[in-house]
């Protein structure tokens, strides 16, 4: 780890330690799956409460009439020993069944045999504890009260006060010993060295937004200067970290776009692959071996197509017990691909040339920015204007893409009816770089982030309406890294608050409307319950089966949007989960995912009309409030 590039992650402490008491002590994202999550609490609480006994047992096995002080003589203490006890062989036991007999695909690829011989080793402690304290009651050489103790005092009927008994109770205390020892012996060499590193890596978590991306640095001397990550030495320490806490889970596997697609991204599959390569190559390389080479990580840990295949979603990361950061790793993956190898799917490469040339990746002359508005009246900001209280950030998609504009229109339409002071860029508006950053060219990314602080910043501007959640996410969370700090909201949250406010009057229709939540906005931002308060206000919600945090995104994330894509679709199956609700309406809070579910829809040939939730807030105002006809 001290071979790892320098990260920040000592700031912020009061969250750290928060993290650590709700994430490893209360085991909060493990409960996020109830009965695996009873199972490992159950185990991890317990391992907790028996610590002691571990000292109490090498005491007695060296001197049997002696235990620790104090504590070796408690009561209590001997009560939680026996029902702790307990709890870890059943959850063991349950565990076993999950693994033998229930089988969740989520293992698939995991070391099995690694996890079956752990488990055997804590069911053997916690047995050969039951039994040493047994046998020391039979043989009324305990220090604590038996009646505190029900289990062992129950398993004590077992052995009578003989000879026998007295070299059992040797046997069960040294075996006990070691099985102890050999546990640690191998806990190294197995998945379960999470049990010392989990703890330590979720300490030293992201704690900032979910969707902020680190940027890299090119104004340091060349020697400092970092492309992602090309080789093992190239990792930062918290990616090396986190390949060291992977638990095989699959959580993150599970709830992965491109896994449940066919794809042949799993990211559990990926940390393990890193992981394998930071210890085969580790050793040579803290010894500064002579002549020796580390090896490129794509494609000896991973292949290309695994690193592209990502939507850039975040649902491993928000599901991942350890907190194992897979979008730095994948983006890090990329950022040396595109900028070190100029390697990247050649689909996308008119995106980038695009974005660079025309400022937007339709590649649209920026004088047609903003032709949606033309016949609405909307104020464009040009040089010298004073700045509007809010500014409407229009994005690249509601601007040139004709499904995506009727938001963009609607959007605008409520804000003159509820009177809000309101303009927009037009040309001057360019990409926020979004989907370069995402490709992984940071030089593009971040040559764009600069423009746009500095015409935002000319114009005065403190707060920005975003319709699109991508530009929410760089506008609020990235831009700040340029010198940009805005008030960002999205056009679902202010709209939602106009309505709150009685600015926007609406009537509520019968229509059956389901939402699909943005990752960018729901996952990466916590923007969860406005847009439904918009859905209340129009018609009658229907809730998919996966949503708000947990939503399954629509395959156009983390460039997504101009990439082929591989094996099954992402956005046929989230369009096919919408139409299984029954709702006649799919309403959306952003313009990729208009499109991508309005092909996913098409598809699939279901009768489900896509409209984003500005556009149906503004066809329930009556015309005259929107200046329509
Ligand atoms: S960010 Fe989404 S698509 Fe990428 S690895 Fe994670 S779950 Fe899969
Ligand atoms: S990365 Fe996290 S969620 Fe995925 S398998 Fe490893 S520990 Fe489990």
């Amino acid at each position: 780890m001290r071979l790892g590039k320098p990260v920040e992650r000592s700031d912020d402490v009061p969250k750290r330690i928060r993290n650590e008491a709700e994430i490893v002590l209360g085991q909060r994202k493990l409960f996020q799956r109830f009965l695996p999550g009873l199972v490992h609490a159950a185990i991890f609480w317990g391992f907790l409460v028996l610590f002691p006994t571990i000292l109490i047992a090498m005491i007695g096995a060296v001197d049997k009439d002696a235990t620790l002080p104090w504590l070796g003589h408690q009561g209590w203490f001997a009560l939680m020993v026996d029902v702790f006890a307990v709890l870890v062989l059943c959850g063991v036991i349950a565990a076993f069944v999950i693994r033998k007999v229930q089988r969740p695909a989520r293992f698939e690829g995991s070391h099995l045999g690694e996890a079956d011989l752990i488990l055997a080793l804590i069911a053997g402690i916690v047995t050969t504890l039951l039994l040493w304290h047994a046998s020391r009651i039979a043989l009324g050489m305990n220090e604590w009260p038996a009646s505190w103790s029900p289990v062992s005092d129950e398993l004590s009927g077992l052995f009578a006060d003989n000879g026998t008994t007295e070299v059992l109770e040797r046997v069960f205390v040294w075996a006990h010993v070691l099985i102890i020892l050999t546990f640690l012996a191998y806990l190294p060499h197995s998945k379960h060295l999470h049990i010392a590193t989990a703890a330590i890596n979720v300490y030293f978590g992201r704690t900032g937004p979910g969707g902020r991306i680190e940027p890299l640095r090119f104004d340091v001397p060349e020697e400092e200067m970092r492309f992602g990550a090309g080789t093992v030495p190239d990792l930062t320490w918290k990616q090396m970290f986190d390949t060291f806490s992977c638990t095989e889970c699959g959580r993150c596997q599970d709830v992965c776009p491109a896994f449940a697609t066919g794809k042949e991204l799993s990211p559990k599959l990926l940390i393990m692959a890193l992981r394998d390569q930071v210890f085969e190559e580790g050793p040579a390389l803290v010894r500064s071996a002579e002549g020796f080479e580390p090896q490129p990580l794509v494609p000896n840990a991973v292949t290309d197509n695994v690193v592209w295949d990502c939507v850039t979603c975040g649902a491993c990361v928000r599901e991942c017990p350890v907190s194992i950061e897979h979008v730095d790793h994948i983006i890090d993956l990329r950022r040396h691909l595109v900028m070190m190898d100029a390697r990247f799917p050649s689909e996308s490469e008119q995106m980038l040339r695009d974005v660079e040339r025309a400022s937007n990746p339709w590649g649209k002359p920026q004088t047609e920015r903003a032709d949606w508005a033309e016949e609405l009246g909307v104020r464009v900001l040009e040089p010298g204007d004073p700045a509007p209280e809010v500014l409407y950030w229009v994005g690249c998609a509601a601007s040139f893409d004709e499904r995506a504009r009727t938001a963009a229109q609607s959007t605008a339409k409520l804000l003159k009816a509820a009177g809000v002071d309101f303009a927009i860029l037009g040309p001057r508006e360019s990409c926020t770089g979004d989907p370069a950053r995402r490709m992984g060219n940071e030089y593009l990314f971040q040559a764009h982030a600069e423009q746009n602080v500095a015409t935002l910043n000319d114009a005065g501007v403190t707060k920005i309406v975003a319709s699109c959640p991508h530009c929410f996410n760089t506008l609020g969370n990235e831009y700040s890294d340029f010198g940009g700090r805005y008030e960002v909201v999205h056009h679902s949250e202010l709209l939602a608050e106009l309505v709150r406010d009685g600015r926007l009057a609406t009537s509520a229709g019968e229509q059956p409307i389901t939402y699909h939540d943005s990752c960018y906005l729901a996952r990466h931002n916590d923007v969860i319950a406005d847009p439904r308060e918009i859905v209340e206000a129009v018609g009658k919600p229907v809730e998919m089966e996966r949503s708000g945090k947990r939503t399954f995104c629509c395959g156009a994330g983390g460039a997504h949007m101009w990439m082929e894509e591989r094996a099954g679709l992402i956005n046929e199956k989230r369009a096919a989960e919408a139409a299984a609700t029954g709702a006649e309406t799919l309403a959306v809070a952003c313009p990729f995912c208009t499109v991508m579910l309005d092909d996913g829809v098409r598809a699939n040939g279901d009768e489900l009309r896509v409209a984003d939730v500005s556009t149906l807030l503004a066809e329930r105002l009556p015309p005259e409030a929107t200046g329509t006809t």
